[in-house]
């Protein structure tokens, strides 16, 4: 039997407290999963192997059979006006960081606040439940679809029409019914805005991303020597690539989030090329605490801006970029070489 007082109160309590979308899906075969396969086939996971993981090809209660529902939470990380951005920003030669990593780690922030708002639920409702924060294999954006928080968009993200597509999205998993939403009627219509802008096409397929080619993946989980070719395309992008959010219509008047302690760091919005660098080589042990930028370590990090640098064609950034020639570390050796190549031009 459906418990639509169960399901009330947890949309209201989330609501409440800052959680911006939330909605219900059964756990079930769903055809994603056949969707996945096909990506995972053609190699566009790249060397996120982790992806392989057979239980992504499963239904969440695969994990669990006595779980039935999900329930999928989307939180607006949109923190400062769009025009401030990647596209505006490569204009002056500043590097751009993913919106999402200006901020402390979404990760434990959401655990807290979830497992808090779950443990309210729990005064009055008998449950079990198990909270994934991109941290289980589970199809996150398909479970969202179902749940009614958004369609996937062709850049592969969930878009709601009211508050775009820059959400961290958290699912919990819990072993009661629930009254389930439906699915939104997809609005990409004509719009090909995203694929149109990837700088390195990476968008191959509608909602198919190949991260082989992919900035965000070839910036922050690549951790090697970045090909000739793709080097010269990531432009000032040192962190994630936001560009197919950035010019998709839907998040053109999206509000900003206000009213949630995210710890914005105001020097990795739109940061200096010099600056950064020195940061991130001066400052590293106290600026990676609590930062997503960890994930990229310190020598990704260096990696990407030195050929942001480069992808200037600035001479005045050759002095710097020439101090890396000599690194005992090969991947900073050769990304110099590669940087004077690119500067050179
Ligand atoms: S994140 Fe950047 S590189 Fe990746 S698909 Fe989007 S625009 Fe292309
Ligand atoms: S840019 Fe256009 S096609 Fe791409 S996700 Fe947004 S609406 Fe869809």
């Amino acid at each position: 039997m459906h418990n639509s007082n169960l399901s009330d109160s947890i949309k209201d309590l989330f609501k409440s407290k800052g959680i911006d979308l939330v909605g219900f899906s059964k756990i079930q075969n769903i055809k994603d999963f056949d969707y996945m396969n096909d990506w995972l086939r053609n190699g566009f996971h790249a060397e996120m192997k982790y992806l392989e993981n057979p239980k992504r090809q499963e239904p969440a209660s695969s994990i669990d059979s006595s779980y039935v529902s999900v329930i999928s939470c989307a939180i607006n990380y949109n923190l400062f006006d769009i025009r401030e951005n990647s596209l505006n920003s490569k204009k002056n030669n500043m590097a751009w960081i993913a919106r999402y990593a200006v901020i402390d780690d979404y990760h434990k922030i959401l655990k807290k606040l979830i497992d808090n708002l779950m443990q309210e639920v729990l005064k009055i409702h008998k449950l079990n439940y198990k909270v994934y924060i991109d941290t289980g294999p589970l199809l996150e954006r398909a479970y969202s679809k179902y749940a009614g928080i958004g369609w996937v968009g062709k850049n592969s993200c969930i878009i709601n029409k009211e508050l775009g597509s820059f959400f961290f999205l958290s699912e919990i998993l819990i072993d009661k019914p629930l009254i389930y939403d439906n699915p939104v009627r997809e609005m990409c219509g004509t719009c090909t805005k995203c694929i149109d802008s990837c700088p390195t096409n990476a968008i191959v397929k509608d909602k198919q991303i190949d991260s082989n080619k992919c900035i965000s993946y070839l910036t922050i989980e690549n951790k090697n020597i970045i090909d000739n070719d793709l080097a010269s395309q990531i432009s000032n992008n040192v962190y994630g690539c936001d560009i197919c959010q950035e010019v998709c219509p839907w998040n053109r008047k999206v509000k900003i989030k206000e009213n949630f302690n995210w710890n914005i760091r105001n020097y990795f919005i739109s940061p200096d090329l010099n600056e950064l660098l020195d940061l991130i080589e001066n400052n590293w042990e106290e600026i990676k605490i609590n930062s997503p930028l960890k994930r990229a370590k310190k020598q990704g990090l260096i990696r990407n801006i030195l050929l942001a640098m480069a992808n200037t064609k600035d001479k005045k950034y050759i002095k710097r970029i020439k101090y890396y020639l000599t690194n005992e570390n090969q991947v900073l050796a050769t990304t110099a070489k590669q940087a004077i190549f690119i500067i050179d031009k």
